[in-house]
């Protein structure tokens, strides 16, 4: 059992004001390997109260020792490649090796760029006779979900804490351990007391706490839409600045000239990543109805190898899903998918599944309604949706026609041909024939992906105000 006990606050690990604790459970096995402290709203206080009092100091800080500090979190944070790796593996089900790779990798490249950006002081400008300044926003609270358990925290904390900002971070309960793994190596770092601050705890008592509160001066948040949706208006009420980071439902759009295995491949890898539970995965596979027959084929054939089971066995590519609530909302998206007209091509309930577990099997769609729920719906499962379509013009229309508006992936034998496509698709990142994840590169939403940028130097401009000085 990985019993948790405390928060940190002001520099060091403090008891809560409660004895309640929250269970965290293995959902590959369904047994509980853990618990924290249900953080109450005086926790939050006390937090919030640490890293105001810090603010100031931490401002005045030389860039060079905030880079330093972070540089020494990143030293801490590698030691604990394993061990992080092997906590996501249990807490959330990701196979061990693409915990290896992503949730315990992605986190130390982000920081990395972090230490590097936090060297070189905000950029100053001269406009007519004013000198425009950047400082830093004040305190940040900081709400996190499950999916990437360590990579969302990095990716506000870092920035925030290169900016000058001082933090105050509420993860999600259902994957909290590797915050306290973080926290460990914040504590060897040596931050000044207060700079980051943890409190474990439920959305709705620790985390509105924490965005309703009044010295808090930016709410930063990825999660689901209903969540980023009532996180505004808590902050709505104080005029408090929001980032949201939310839902997808991105297109993977394969024109008639692309590479379609490569495409097909890349596409499936993508929307099963992490069993489908990323915010940016291309559920939604839109063919040209010349390759369609090719695709669906080529999706099955590559669906069906992906083995799903224990996420410590070297030949395991799904794990399970991260709680029972999810498989079940999972579950009833398929039915629902093939109660409004979609083909079953492979997958769904007739799959022989570990008898315990959160597991659902890696499942493919076709003729999926453009307009339907399971095309419009954040799934959050391995479920892969494909949909025809007869021209360029057709497919962004397709592609558009989301509420969302994360990410998205363009194939095409033609360069230029795919850079139209992906120029015209109404989303805020596009990936053109397979093209590498670019941690530098702005991350975020249109619509109602969210507000704001993480990553590189959009990410680090949330955590700063511009002044104008006259002179
Ligand atoms: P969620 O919204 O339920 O929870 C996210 C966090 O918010 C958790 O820490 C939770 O405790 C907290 N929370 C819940 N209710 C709250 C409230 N009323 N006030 C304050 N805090 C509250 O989301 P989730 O289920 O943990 O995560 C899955 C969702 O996150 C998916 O919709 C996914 O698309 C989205 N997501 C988006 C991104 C992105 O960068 N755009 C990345 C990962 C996940």
């Amino acid at each position: 059992m990985d019993r948790r006990i405390d928060l940190y606050v002001d520099g060091q690990w403090v008891s809560p004001s409660t004895r309640d604790t929250l269970p965290v459970e293995n959902p590959a096995t369904e047994e509980v390997i853990g618990a924290v402290p249900a953080g109450t709203p005086a926790d939050v206080d006390r937090a919030v109260a640490a890293a105001r009092s810090a603010f100031a100091g931490w401002a005045a800080t030389a860039p060079v020792d905030r880079a330093a500090a972070l540089d020494r979190l990143h030293a801490a944070l590698t030691a604990r490649t394993d061990a992080i790796a092997h906590c996501v593996a249990r807490e959330l089900g990701t196979p061990l090796r693409v915990a290896t790779r992503v949730q315990a990798g992605l986190p130390l490249t982000v920081l990395r760029g972090f230490v590097d950006l936090a060297r070189q002081p905000p950029p100053e400008e001269t406009v007519g006779h004013s000198l425009v300044v950047r400082e830093p926003v004040g305190v940040v609270g900081a709400i996190t979900p499950w999916n990437y358990p360590l990579h969302q925290v990095v990716a506000k904390v870092a920035p925030a804490l290169a900016a000058g900002c001082t933090v105050v971070l509420k993860p999600s309960e259902l994957t909290p351990l590797v915050a306290y793994l973080l926290f460990d190596a914040i504590d060897e770092a040596g931050f000044p007391p207060g700079v980051v601050n943890l409190v474990s705890g439920t959305g709705p008592v620790a985390g509105e706490a924490l965005a309703a509160h009044p010295d808090v001066d930016l709410v930063s948040f990825t999660g689901s839409t209903a969540t980023g949706r009532r996180i505004s208006h808590l902050a709505a009420d104080r005029i408090a600045r929001v980032t949201l980071e939310l839902g997808g439902k991105s297109a993977n759009v394969i024109l008639d000239d692309a590479d379609l295995r490569t495409a097909v491949k890349v596409g499936i890898g993508n929307a099963f990543l992490n069993s489908g539970q990323t915010c940016t995965a291309w559920t939604r596979m839109l063919v040209h109805r010349s390759r369609y027959a090719e695709a669906l084929a080529l999706a099955a054939e590559l669906a069906e190898g992906y083995r799903t089971g224990d996420p410590f066995d070297p030949a395991t590519r799904l794990g399970p899903l991260v709680s029972a609530a999810q498989r079940d909302r999972v579950r009833d998206h398929v039915a629902r998918g093939l109660a409004d007209g979609g083909r079953l091509v492979t997958g769904g309930t007739g799959t022989t599944l570990p008898a315990r577990g959160h597991f659902v099997a890696p499942t493919v769609i076709a003729d999926v309604d453009p307009d339907s729920a399971l095309a419009q719906e954040e799934v959050f499962g391995p479920v892969l949706s494909v949909i025809p379509f007869d021209d360029d013009d057709h497919a962004v229309a397709v592609a558009n026609n989301s509420r969302y508006g994360l990410a998205g992936a363009v194939w095409s034998g033609d360069e230029d041909r795919a850079l139209g496509v992906a120029r015209r698709m109404r989303t805020g990142a596009v990936d053109v024939n397979g093209a590498a994840f670019n941690p530098l590169a702005p991350f975020g939403g249109y619509k109602q992906s969210g507000l704001g940028r993480e990553l590189g130097s959009y990410g680090l401009e949330e955590f700063l105000q511009v002044k104008a000085i006259q002179r």
